[in-house]
């Protein structure tokens, strides 16, 4: 048998024939002296062994050709009668047919025997090639554990070498130990030849090679059975998983940092698979869910808290998994009555759920929006109040003025000039508290240039009182409240009309840029400016850097920065004292903030 793997060497067809024709000249010449005792009695008696030997070493053909030859020279020599090529009696022609049958029946059977012998060869070289060239490591052993042969993996993982191997105790040349530790591991052999069936390696097995290199390996060993079903050794087939283990190992690490992440992070974290059941946790999570790890792992979500069934929370969770987007979301458990802040990722394993217990937030929130309604309540009674005895002040001044007849004096009109004034603080302040309400109109989209215009129309007096110029670029859209837009408008531009330099015609000049979706506004003038030290602090609320010689209630700067906080703006100054000053506030812009709002919703 002849494979691609192995190549069985076969005499050349000249040597054969060559032993053929040496086998018959050898059993022509054992003949000769023979015949001293057998005379011309059984001729061919040296050729049935020429016959065998030539058939044994060249097959069939060759054997042929001996016996052949062996017909030819015995009839020549030993059988006259016949002498070559020529008729003798029939008992002569007889013996040579005999011979010719038995002979050729010999070189048939030593054919066939030949055949089968290569076979056989072939057969344990393929066996043999495949041992050596598997791409596993392979050492098989006698039954008392003595190593009989190694591949050539074997020889590299160990470092030795088949040669110094063969006969060694199989614990000298594969010497294996526990993972990271000296301790020596129980080598499967052991196992094999005590319970005869096959055995694996503990997990984490390191091989020392000769050299003193440990090399992570896995390892199987199997009995070798004779014919009779015995046990005649044992083959060990072992492989290098260095690669294998650093890839575990990584995967271990990181596994364990992302579970000192999830057990150290405050957020409760759940991890639901497919099935919405619970596959992961944190202690965090124990807490807020107020039930041990145990009693959630494994568990249907839905199952435990009941109360989600139909509830924003279910949605958002399926449509989370559904669309595979992340939800967010605040939500009241009811029968806990604990709020929570929710955020629930997608993923190949199901759904990463963070939550936060908000409760206490939301407790302030509310406390926060009854504080705000019951301060716009006393703000709004209170100047109500004070309005009507002011009121009462400035009647009387008038009557005590008229029947004393002090027209003009300055007593009386600086009692009324000073009622003004609280008037107008109470104005002020009644607009600033209303900005806190929380049940405003939702934002629209507001031209700016247009709030501009109205807003210098109600100014036209105070800018035409200074000859003062107000020039603006083109303003855009944004989202927010006309009113809110025109009141900051008011506030800053009237500002700049009042803190103008003595002398000097008021020049205000109104642009803005926008990028990323925030308009910035910016609100010029060539004023008294402002130093630096209180650039924060006029934005508070009664503050003011001047006295009674201008007029005003310290509330503008506070109520135009309420109103831009509002949308989620800025508001701020750049100035030097005596240089002017340039008011700047961000917006959203109205494309950009629409499109914001509507995902919001
Ligand atoms: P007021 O009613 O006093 O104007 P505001 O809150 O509007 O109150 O302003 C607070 C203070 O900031 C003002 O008193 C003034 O000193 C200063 N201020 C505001 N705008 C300007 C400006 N354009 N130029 C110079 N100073 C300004």
């Amino acid at each position: 048998m002849e494979t691609r793997l192995v190549k069985i060497a076969t005499p050349s067809p000249l040597v054969r024939y060559g032993i053929a024709i040496a086998a018959a000249l050898g059993g022509l010449l054992i003949r000769f002296p023979v015949a001293s005792m057998l005379g011309n009695k059984l001729p061919y008696i040296t050729f049935f062994l020429a016959t065998s030997v030539s058939a044994y070493y060249g097959g069939f053909g060759p054997g042929i050709v001996t016996t052949l030859l062996g017909v030819a020279l015995a009839d020549y020599f030993f059988v006259p009668s016949l002498g070559l090529l020529s008729l003798g009696s029939a008992a002569d022609i007889l013996g040579a047919l005999l011979f010719v049958g038995i002979s050729g029946f010999i070189s048939f059977l030593a054919g066939r025997l030949l055949e089968t012998r290569r076979h056989e060869q072939a057969l344990r070289q393929i066996f043999h090639q495949t041992l050596v060239s598997i791409g596993d490591a392979v050492i098989s052993t006698d039954v008392d554990k003595n190593v009989r042969f190694m591949n050539r993996i074997a020889e590299q993982l160990t470092g030795w070498k088949e040669s110094e191997a063969k006969g060694l105790p199989i614990e000298k040349v594969f010497r294996i130990v526990r993972e990271d530790s000296d301790v020596p591991a129980e080598l499967p052999i052991e196992k094999v030849l005590s319970t005869g069936s096959i055995a694996g390696l503990a997990n984490h097995t390191e091989l020392i090679a000769r050299d003193g290199r440990r090399i992570p390996i896995d390892d199987s060993a199997a009995p070798i059975r004779d014919t009779r079903g015995e046990t005649a050794g044992v083959v060990l087939v072992f492989r290098d998983i260095s690669e294998r283990r650093a890839v575990d190992r990584a995967l271990e690490a990181s596994e364990s940092r992302c579970r000192n992440i999830l057990e150290s992070i405050t957020e409760a974290f759940l991890l639901l698979d497919k099935d919405w059941r619970i596959a992961d946790t944190n202690p965090a999570a124990e807490k807020v869910l107020r039930a041990p790890a145990q009693d959630l792992l494994g568990k249907i979500f839905w199952d435990l808290f009941p109360a989600t069934l139909g509830s924003n929370l279910e949605s958002s969770f399926r449509h989370a998994v559904q669309e595979r987007k992340p939800a967010f979301l605040e939500y009241h458990y009811e029968p806990w009555d604990e709020w929570f802040d929710i955020s629930a990722y997608p993923s190949q394993q199901g759904l990463a759920v963070y939550l936060r217990d908000i409760s206490a937030r939301k407790q302030d929130e509310a406390a926060l929006v009854r504080l705000n309604q019951d301060l716009k309540q006393f703000t709004f009674a209170a100047t109500h109040d004070i309005r009507e005895p002011l009121r009462m002040i400035m009647l009387y001044t008038q009557l005590l003025q008229n029947k004393l007849e002090l027209e003009n004096s300055p007593l009386t009109a600086n009692i009324v000039e000073g009622a003004q004034r609280i008037s107008r603080l109470l104005d002020g302040l009644l607009q600033f508290s209303r900005l806190g309400e929380y049940d405003a109109a939702a934002p629209s989209v507001v031209d700016t240039e247009a709030a501009l215009r109205d807003t210098l129309e109600d100014l036209q007096v105070s800018i035409h009182e200074r000859n003062a110029a107000v020039t603006h670029d083109p303003l855009p859209l944004v989202l927010a409240d006309h009113a809110h837009i025109c009141q900051l408008f008011q506030n800053l531009i009237a500002n700049s009309l009042k803190y103008c330099k003595p002398g000097t015609k008021p020049a205000i000049h109104v642009t803005a840029a926008h990028t990323q979706g925030i308009c910035r506004f910016a609100i010029h003038d060539n004023g008294i400016g402002i130093s630096s030290e209180f650039h924060h602090r006029i934005f508070e609320p009664f503050k003011r850097l001047h006295g009674p010689e201008i007029s005003g209630s310290g509330i503008g700067l506070a109520t135009c920065k309420r109103i831009i906080e509002r949308y989620g703006g800025k508001i701020w100054v750049e100035s030097a004292e005596g240089q002017g000053a340039t008011f700047y506030f961000t917006l959203a812009e109205a494309k950009q903030a629409a499109a914001a709002h509507a995902t919001v919703q």
